[in-house]
């Protein structure tokens, strides 16, 4: 690990200075009323971000006095392990399960699931986190069904087998931007993109399929504030998704300003056009998550840099995040003092984003034990 302070002139990469804040002191945000994990109560919404290491969960817990209901966006984790340069601990299986569990059963509705497409990091643990007799909402795929196979995903594919097929829609022929038939209180969700054709060049010049390419991407939209889940969607040449993503959501009039939170496409990857400038400049979020490990080299501190234009400026100390230059698992790892509203799962553990529809506020659970601290950010939703 290289640890690179505010200001500081390193050679091998100088602009990162540009990220750095003037406060640069040390230390953890002072501890707030988050407290124990529990459901917001009355009208709020919120956001999980599990910390599972290179992969994403994300549980939203619906909002409303009588809403009950949850959407699960994707729940896996890839097979590179925990390293000891990720601060925050991961969770295991294991774990993964009774957090999403213990709000669940908790809640007692119906789930929806969100599936952005067919890789073991997204879909890995969908199958244990939900119960054979919990009760489902509908499920969306990005991709084909038929991409959800045993090869690429066996247990998610097992767990398909037993949803009863009107509840499943995938992403064959569903490439329109549209509201999705989500029961979620007061939050609506919006399909942006979902395109079953991703397609990569190879080696010998032929196309392929790309999983990533076939993301999912979603708008969720409740009050002011907006979210967007892009899975890992990319952005260049014949794999456009993001470039779709943007044009879905010039349809469906789009937060002016800017969208309030963000979770980065691809874990922070620069790769494929992942995280461009386009969309950066397109979205322009308030708050950026990155579901990420440095295990696969992410985020990659270009990315980074892009969201750190237009996020809002935390309200307390200065925290440390930690990026790579070159985005390979081998890549040097750089920690940077931060001012500004970004998070990783690697350091700073399982994010929840409570908001009100008016408000957001940010707490981060470094030990994904249910005990969020308030961490830096409450802000109006929407610039
Ligand atoms: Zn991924």
């Amino acid at each position: 690990m290289l640890a690179i302070g505010c200001g500081s002139k390193s050679r091998r990469y100088t602009s990162i200075d540009a990220l750095c804040a003037a406060d640069k002191k040390a230390g953890q945000d002072p501890p707030d009323n988050f407290g124990e994990l529990e459901p917001p109560v009355g009208n709020k919404l919120a956001v999980h971000f599990l910390n599972v290491g290179h992969g994403n969960c994300i549980l939203v817990e619906c909002p409303g006095p009588t809403s009950k209901n949850s959407v699960l966006i994707d729940c896996g984790s890839g097979p590179a392990r925990s390293l000891a340069r990720d601060r925050a601990p991961q969770l295991r299986q294991k774990d993964t399960v009774a957090y999403i569990q213990r709000i669940l059963t908790e809640r007692a509705g119906e789930t929806s699931v969100i599936l952005t497409h067919p890789h073991m990091d997204h879909v890995s643990r969908v199958r244990e986190v939900l119960k054979p007799d919990q009760k489902l909402g509908k499920v969306f795929l990005g991709g084909k069904r038929g991409s959800y196979s045993s090869v690429l995903a066996p247990s998610v594919a097992k767990w398909l087998s037993n949803v009863a097929a009107d509840k499943i829609q995938d992403a064959t022929n569903r490439t329109d931007t549209r509201q999705l038939d989500i029961a979620c209180g007061g939050a609506k969700f919006y399909r942006l993109t979902a395109d079953a054709r991703g397609m990569k060049r190879t080696l010998f010049n032929r196309f392929v399929s790309y999983p990533n390419a076939t993301s999912f991407v979603t708008l969720l939209r409740y009050g002011k504030f907006t979210a967007v889940f892009p899975g890992d969607a990319t952005g260049s040449g014949k794999l456009p998704t993001t470039a779709k993503a943007l044009q879905g959501l010039s349809q469906i009039s789009p937060p002016v300003g800017g969208v309030s939170l963000m979770a980065s496409a691809h874990h922070g990857s620069a790769t494929h056009g992942s995280n461009n400038t386009e969309w950066t400049n397109g979205t322009r979020p308030q708050i950026t998550v990155f579901s990420s490990s440095t295990s696969m080299g992410h985020p990659n501190c270009a990315a980074v840099k892009r969201y750190h234009k237009y996020a809002a400026t935390r309200k307390t100390k200065g925290h440390d995040l930690t990026c790579t230059k070159g985005g390979k698992s081998w890549s040097r790892n750089y920690r940077v003092g931060m001012a500004k509203a970004l998070y990783t799962t690697q350091d700073h553990g399982t994010i929840r984003v409570v908001t009100d529809g008016t408000t957001v506020r940010v707490g981060c659970d470094r030990h994904s034990n249910g005990t969020a601290r308030f961490c830096g950010v409450d802000i109006p939703a929407g610039r």
